[in-house]
């Protein structure tokens, strides 16, 4: 039987980033049901860092998880995390509200934010359609995420912490026994004060296991694709850029061009697959937006974004399962978040409170506790 005080479930993400933290103050052991960890949503990102995306409890997360971006550990990673990507946001004449919507929402905590006619967007990405974009919003510090050296650079410190990962470990039951739980996992049993829920689309799964109710978490598929830009066209020094309604987006990806219709389909915890229509859907949006028509595709691929009903992270103890504590409902934000929500796991286990830092960005407790989703 092997013991600890934390015994993590999902190596994605959420669950590496929160084990390393907790790891500060416990033991901690780190239960990944595949053959590798960042097999699903964290193996599957756009990899961006737009502090403007999501809700504001969303927006607060990703500021607060800016400084361990730009200012790792020592050791951490060998490379920067974060490298500059600025975002477009491109609307056509008929989207201008939605525009200006999107500018009053997130304007006052993003002072650098650009408003631009649809010619100055047009001359910085030349594959714009001409006319097509009557207004656009460039937001100049977004950044591309390196998610493979995070993901990789929170498990070798974990590991570093004296943190003990097992794949291969699906989490198959969850028993508590006179305040400690009792895990079977493979062939292995495990004992722990406290079973942190990282699992993804498969968070409510594991909540069952544990008697917890579930918190309503909905997967929802989106697809990328990528492909060779045009002959003599260079795609490197564009923003990403995005429909301001999120009806597609594109960006530039290692020589590529990344391109996604930004679709939100329901869908069972699972291994996303990527459908003919969903890309059939980006093909079209891109022809109507921009003079890109590729004829074959490089890679395709889905994966799952999971959400609560108020689309905000779900990070605090079960209300009324004793040491059942949930990291969940990511959504599409799990990387530009991870930083600061597994902080804010840690100190909720190990501190009872927020790092000040966080709630020093207006987010509560309340904000991101189990309890507020039920009534
Ligand atoms: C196309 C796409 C684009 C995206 N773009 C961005 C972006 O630009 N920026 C951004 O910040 N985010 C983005 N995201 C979202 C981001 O990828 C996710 O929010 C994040 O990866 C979620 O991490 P996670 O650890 O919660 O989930 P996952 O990576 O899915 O990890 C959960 C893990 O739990 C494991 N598990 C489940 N059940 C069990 C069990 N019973 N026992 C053991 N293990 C179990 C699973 O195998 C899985 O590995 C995007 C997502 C997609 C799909």
């Amino acid at each position: 039987m092997k013991t600890c005080d934390f015994l993590v479930v999902g190596g994605g993400i959420a669950g590496a980033s929160a084990a390393y933290e907790l790891a500060a103050g416990g033991r901690v052991i780190l239960l990944e049901r595949e053959d590798r960890p960042g097999y699903h949503s964290s193996g599957r990102s756009a990899a961006q860092f737009i502090e403007t995306y999501g809700n504001a409890g969303v927006r607060a997360l990703t500021r607060a998880s800016r400084p361990f971006y730009e200012a790792p550990p020592e050791g951490f990673a060998a490379q920067p995390l974060l490298s500059p990507r600025p975002v477009l946001f491109v609307a056509r004449e008929d989207q201008r509200a939605a525009l200006a919507e999107h500018v009053a929402e997130v304007k006052p905590q993003a002072a650098a934010l650009e408003e631009l006619a649809g010619p100055e967007a047009e001359a910085l990405v030349p594959v714009l359609r001409p006319g097509y974009t009557a207004a656009a919003v460039l937001e100049p510090e977004a950044s591309d995420i390196d998610v493979h050296t995070l993901h990789q650079g929170y498990l070798a410190a974990f590991r570093r912490r004296g943190g003990a990962v097992a794949v291969k470990a699906e989490v198959a039951g969850l028993a508590l026994d006179k305040g400690t739980w009792r895990i079977e996992a493979g062939r292995e049993t495990y004992q722990a004060s406290v079973v942190v829920n990282a699992a993804g689309a498969w968070g409510d799964e594991v909540a069952a296991l544990a008697g917890a109710a579930p918190v309503g978490l909905v997967a929802k598929r989106r697809t990328a694709v990528t492909f060779d830009p045009p002959a003599g066209v260079d795609p490197a020094p564009w923003p990403l850029v995005a429909d301001v309604e999120e009806q597609f987006y594109f960006k530039p990806e290692a020589g590529r061009i990344l391109a996604s219709p930004a679709d939100e389909t329901p869908s069972p915890p699972c291994d996303a697959q990527p459908e003919e229509l969903d890309v059939a859907i980006v093909m079209d949006r891109l022809e109507k937006a921009t003079t890109l028509a590729p004829r074959r595709l490089a890679h395709r691929w889905a994966g799952l974004r999971s959400f609560v009903a108020d689309k905000s992270l779900v990070i605090g103890m079960d209300d009324r399962v004793a040491g059942f504590f949930w990291l969940l409902g990511q959504g599409g934000y799990g990387f530009q978040t991870a930083p600061a929500a597994a902080r804010a796991a840690a100190g909720l286990l190990l501190e009872g409170a927020l790092p000040q830092d966080i709630a020093a960005e207006g987010v509560t407790a309340a904000d991101l506790s189990p309890g507020r989703l039920r009534t």
